[in-house]
């Protein structure tokens, strides 16, 4: 069986499996489940094209609406629940619509856009350890959430549902710059009938629709650095506090751009520089090629380490 990554390269697992919680367990029994990797809508995940791996897809469509919490299996289309919510004046994923994915990977990297991180309305994770095949819930304090981060990136657990503690009023987050600004410019009346419109028209303006240009969004964390270190003043600075400060990567690799050694055909979007492309089918290699050409450049320009958001299988 072929699978492809939204990056455009295609791989062909050792075996491919779709579970659902009928027979979950006893088809993890037959494979070592603890080395098997766990595919969402291979979004943000991208293989080698020979990886030699298991790869195990949950199924679970299942949704329940209970007062101001929803419940929702892992397979669910991830902008298909934000327009659920909203149907059911349910309030406090908006900003997140147009995300590509599933409900079960948005607690991977704790997914975010426009000043929003969806920790901030997770009530709790519904898992499955991979080890020891028992399922068990996290509450929102013990999933570890932080920037592009959780506990799910360092244990072996399958999300099975995903469960949101969301308003009934709504009051939309405007407060991100891009958005507030293409909201003053256009006159536009927020409301709950155009807000997801008006996302993904801002969406639109810097990101590249995936089934057009293969890419996996951001390819590169915004690096968090303590307060008091000093940076180049070229690199914008997205966020300070007291205690640390987030660079954005984009200002970074847009600096070197002209020095990059991208290759295959691998681009920079023309209109956001943190976001690679693949027009041209380049290889797995060639990725790897292109991302240590960016990674090397920055670090020898400014000191700083980037990191890949999506998850590289080699
Ligand atoms: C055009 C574009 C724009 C994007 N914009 C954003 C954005 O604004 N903000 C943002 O945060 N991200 C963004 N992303 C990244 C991506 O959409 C998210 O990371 C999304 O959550 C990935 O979902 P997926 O189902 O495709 O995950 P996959 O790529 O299939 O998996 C990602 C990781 O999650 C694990 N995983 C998947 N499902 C499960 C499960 N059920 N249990 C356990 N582990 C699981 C996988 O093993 C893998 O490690 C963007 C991507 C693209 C292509």
């Amino acid at each position: 069986m072929t699978l492809r990554s939204s990056f455009g390269i295609n791989f062909k697992p050792n075996n491919f499996f779709e579970v659902t919680t009928a027979d979950l367990k006893q088809k993890l029994q037959s494979i070592d489940a603890k080395k098997a990797v766990i595919l969402g809508e291979n979004t943000n995940s991208i293989f080698n094209e020979s990886v030699e791996l298991d790869c195990v897809r949950y199924i679970d469509n299942e949704l329940s609406v209970d007062g101001s919490t929803i419940t929702a299996g892992a397979s669910i289309n991830w902008h298909e629940l934000v327009k659920i919510s909203i149907n059911n004046n349910l309030y406090g994923l908006e900003n997140l619509s147009h995300i590509p994915g599933s409900v079960g990977a948005s607690p991977i990297q704790n997914i975010g856009a426009y000043g929003q991180d969806v920790s901030q309305v997770i009530k709790f994770v519904e898992c499955l350890d991979l080890e020891s095949l028992e399922i068990f819930q996290l509450t929102n304090s013990e999933c570890n959430f932080s920037y592009r981060s959780s506990i799910f990136q360092s244990k072996k657990y399958l999300i099975t549902k995903v469960s949101f503690e969301l308003e009934t009023t709504f009051k939309p987050n405007l407060n991100y710059k891009s958005l507030s600004e293409y909201v003053a410019k256009n006159s536009i009346n927020i409301s709950k009938e155009n807000i997801i419109e008006t996302i993904g028209r801002v969406r639109a303006l810097r990101l590249p629709d995936i089934k057009v240009l293969p890419n996996c969004g951001s390819f590169f964390k915004n690096p968090i650095i303590d307060s008091d270190q000093n940076v180049d003043s070229k690199i914008d600075i997205i966020e300070i506090s007291e205690s640390f400060k987030k660079l954005s990567a984009a200002s970074m690799i847009g600096h070197v751009k002209h020095k990059l050694m991208l290759q295959g055909g691998i681009e920079l979007h023309k209109n956001h520089d943190l976001v690679l492309t693949n027009p041209k089918n380049a290889s797995f290699n060639e990725l790897l090629e292109s991302i240590e050409s960016i990674k090397n450049t920055v670090f020898n320009e400014f000191g700083i380490h980037l990191q890949t958001e999506p998850i590289i299988y080699k």
